[in-house]
């Protein structure tokens, strides 16, 4: 049976399955951003039409005009919203209502399941994502979607009530009729949701998120003497070509809600007009909370490209990836309006755009870095470890970003700038150091600390995977050297200790130590050496000079692109266990020597967050010498 008009059913995939169950059983009582949802797809349906109309004028054939039509039936108690935009053909109804699922539905799911306190905090989530097309479903009993592509002759029709699935049809005549090209969505409400076919309420939803929306938002009486027409009830102006001074806080949050289809406010705004050799207007803003495509794997930005107030596209890459949270605007009056995405990528106006307003934007976060520490340290939290990775690939850049980064350090509980660091540099002290680790308090439980500490010197506490990689990079701070605390030589023996009586001198003798504990353990380090970096562990771990960082060689061993370079295992010789040890030595117990040699790389790696490679003889070794110990 596979009659042309009989309806195809398909099933939701399961995110989406999941989602709409969330969605139909909503407590959420912001309810309102549905119809956002669905303005927002129209309007960039009729973006997409106008952009594509470029090329193939025809396609806006027997109507130029684009437009969004909200009609309501208090008495049906139905809403439909129409436009003339480009419309879903067969495939793309069941593609994208329904069988592929967006990165945003995943990340909200995963942002459900994090929420901690049950169902409650999980719709308010809703409000803080915003959920598409499937938001809908918290105010309707059941959908219709009728649509027709722009050029297409045939409509189609995807009718769902939120269940396990959707099913997909031609449209009958009459459907057929309503829509000459684009989509409608007729939502039947749900009782409780009826609110949405009164025409005041729905003037005023649109007013407070829409009224930036570019096409014109039509409101049709559905009912009295006026029944069928219709009225213009957003703006539809574009608040980017609005001078500054006639922009006030509040319109810059709607700006930034409407554009960016956020629902946070935004934590800093640039708005300016560039003239010059090129001009165009710019509207950015820095959001307050983490976009949820931050972790995309495609680092894609989202500042949208205009040409001459027409949409091109949102994926122009206007801003470096490492600048990637920033939402907004960039509108050119000197690009060709049918410059391709293609084109977009080599074109040096649309270079020449990128790095002016990366200048700004990063000049923008100085000037909160310095004027408003604590909005800055908000921005910094949410999105420093984005910003980091262009320390990583933007060396031009790398001393401006240098000067915005924030780190956790062992001196101090709040986060810590380079400035700040150099001016306490303790006398004597010419280096900035650093370690590198998975987390903060692993990072603070460090032995290599110890000397460090012993000497009141600062060490920063680098967390954020990034950390790994731009420190390979050499860099300096005012002319001051960042060094890495787990590789190569440190010498602290220039900056005095903070309590005298500590200080000793490592003798001749100590070489012999170090050379059995060599000798007993082979290949499995590249050097046994006396180590400055302790005073109250017995041993730790470091890289040679020149060396990955021992973080890094970690991480990429994990992905098996270590280089299988071994590390230098460090003793403090004025530890009792290497003393221990070097008694055992003098009397020459070879196998205390060995026991103990070994232990003593075990723990140095346990203290680096990793498992010996031999945990079961680890543990026999231990409990030998205890037991040993013991009976002596
Ligand atoms: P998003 O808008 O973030 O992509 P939605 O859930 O709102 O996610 O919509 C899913 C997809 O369905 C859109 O990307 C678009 O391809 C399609 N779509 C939704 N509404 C319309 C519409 N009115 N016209 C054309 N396509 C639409
Ligand atoms: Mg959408």
């Amino acid at each position: 049976m596979t009659d042309e008009k009989t309806p195809h059913s398909h099933a939701f995939q399961a995110e989406v399955a999941e989602l709409l169950n969330l969605m139909v059983h909503s407590v959420y009582s912001e309810t309102d951003v549905f119809l956002r949802e669905l303005i927002s797809n129209a309007s960039d349906a009729c973006d997409k039409l106008r952009y594509e109309a470029i090329s193939r004028p025809e396609l806006l054939a027997g109507d130029e005009r684009l437009a969004i039509r909200l009609t309501p039936d208090a008495k049906a108690g139905t809403l439909a919203i129409a436009d003339s935009g480009i419309g879903m053909t067969e495939q793309e109804l069941i593609d994208n209502l329904g069988t592929i699922a967006r990165s945003g539905t995943k990340a909200f799911l995963q942002g459900l399941a994090e929420a901690k306190d049950g169902p409650g905090e999980g719709s308010g989530l809703i409000g803080k994502f915003g959920v598409g097309f499937y938001s809908a479903f918290m105010v309707a009993a059941s959908i219709e979607v009728t649509s027709r592509r722009a050029g297409a002759d045939q409509a189609f029709v995807w009718r769902s009530e939120g269940g396990a699935g959707f099913e997909v049809a031609p449209a009958s005549e009459a459907q057929a009729a309503r829509v000459p090209r684009g989509t409608e969505v007729l939502i039947h409400l749900k009782d409780d949701a009826r609110k949405f076919a009164e025409r005041f309420e729905l003037e005023r939803i649109v007013r407070t998120y829409s009224d930036h929306i570019l096409f014109p938002i039509e409101l049709v009486d559905g009912e009295g003497d006026k029944k069928g027409e219709a009225r213009q009830i957003n703006a539809a102006s574009a608040p980017w070509q609005r001078a500054k001074s006639e922009m006030k806080p509040e319109d810059y949050t709607e700006a930034y809600k409407s554009i960016a289809t956020a629902f946070d406010e935004p934590a800093l705004t640039l708005h300016y007009r560039a003239e010059g050799r090129q001009s165009y207007a710019v509207m950015l803003f820095v959001p307050t909370m983490r976009p949820f495509d931050l972790a995309d794997p495609g680092r894609k930005g989202r500042v949208k490209l205009y040409v001459r107030r027409v949409f091109i596209t949102d994926d122009a890459e206007l801003l470096p990836p490492w600048l990637r949270f920033v939402r907004g605007v960039i509108d050119s009056e000197d690009l060709p309006l049918n410059v391709s995405r293609e084109m977009l990528q080599n074109n040096p106006q649309v270079t020449q755009i990128r790095n002016a307003v990366t200048g700004r934007v990063l000049g923008e976060l100085e000037v909160a870095a310095d004027k408003d520490a604590a909005k800055y340290r908000t921005i910094w939290e949410a999105f420093g470890a984005v910003i980091k990775e262009g320390l990583y690939e933007d060396h031009e850049r790398r001393a401006q970003l240098l000067n915005l980064c924030r780190f956790a350090s062992s001196a101090s509980d709040a986060p810590r700038s380079l400035r700040q660091y150099v001016a306490d540099l303790k006398p004597n002290q010419t280096e900035i150091y650093y370690l590198v680790g998975e987390s903060i308090e692993r990072l603070k439980a460090n032995p290599k600390l110890e000397a460090a500490k012993a000497r009141g010197i600062e060490v920063l506490l680098l967390a954020d995977p990034i950390d790994a990689f731009w420190t390979i990079m050499p860099s300096d701070y005012e002319g001051k050297p960042l060094k890495s605390l787990s590789q190569g030589d440190v010498d602290f023996s220039l900056v005095p200790l903070v309590d005298k009586e500590a200080a000793t001198e490592s003798s001749e003798a100590d070489k012999g130590i170090l050379d059995a504990v060599k000798a007993t353990l082979g290949d499995q380090v590249s050097d046994v050496r006396a180590s400055q970096r302790l005073t109250d562990s017995a041993a730790c771990l470091v890289a040679a000079t020149g060396a990955r960082d021992r973080e890094l060689e970690r991480l990429l061993a994990r992905q098996d692109r270590g280089s299988g370079a071994k590390p230098i295992l460090e003793l403090n010789l004025r530890h009792a266990l290497v003393k221990a040890l070097a008694h055992s030595i003098e009397e020459k117990k070879e196998g205390d020597v060995a026991d103990l040699s070994a232990l003593l790389l075990a723990q140095a790696q346990i203290l680096d967050g990793e498992v010996p490679p031999d945990p079961a003889a680890f543990a026999r070794r231990l409990n030998d010498l205890i037991v040993r110990g013991l009976k002596a």
